[in-house]
């Protein structure tokens, strides 16, 4: 039995590979991999979206002012 020069964890075969280490170093390869490009991308279609909306309801606005603006004046000329 002896303890595993990283972890601290118990090994009861003397040559076996730490089984705690083994795990973490998958779930780290696993954690890496799939994930770089989509999170990037989510991210920039989330931006996407938030500018839409953004000028999507400035642009009303401004239609809406607009048709104001340009109701009053026509009333005044009229
Ligand atoms: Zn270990």
């Amino acid at each position: 039995m002896r303890q595993c020069d990283r972890c601290g964890f118990l090994i009861f075969q003397h040559n076996a590979p730490c089984s705690r280490c083994a795990e973490e170093m998958r779930l780290a390869r696993e954690a890496l991999v799939p994930r770089r490009k989509p999170s990037v991308w989510r991210k920039v279609i989330k931006w996407l979206l938030v500018c839409l909306v953004v000028a999507v309801l400035a642009a009303a606005a401004v239609i809406t002012w607009f048709l104001n603006t340009a109701g009053e004046s026509f009333r005044s000329l009229g």
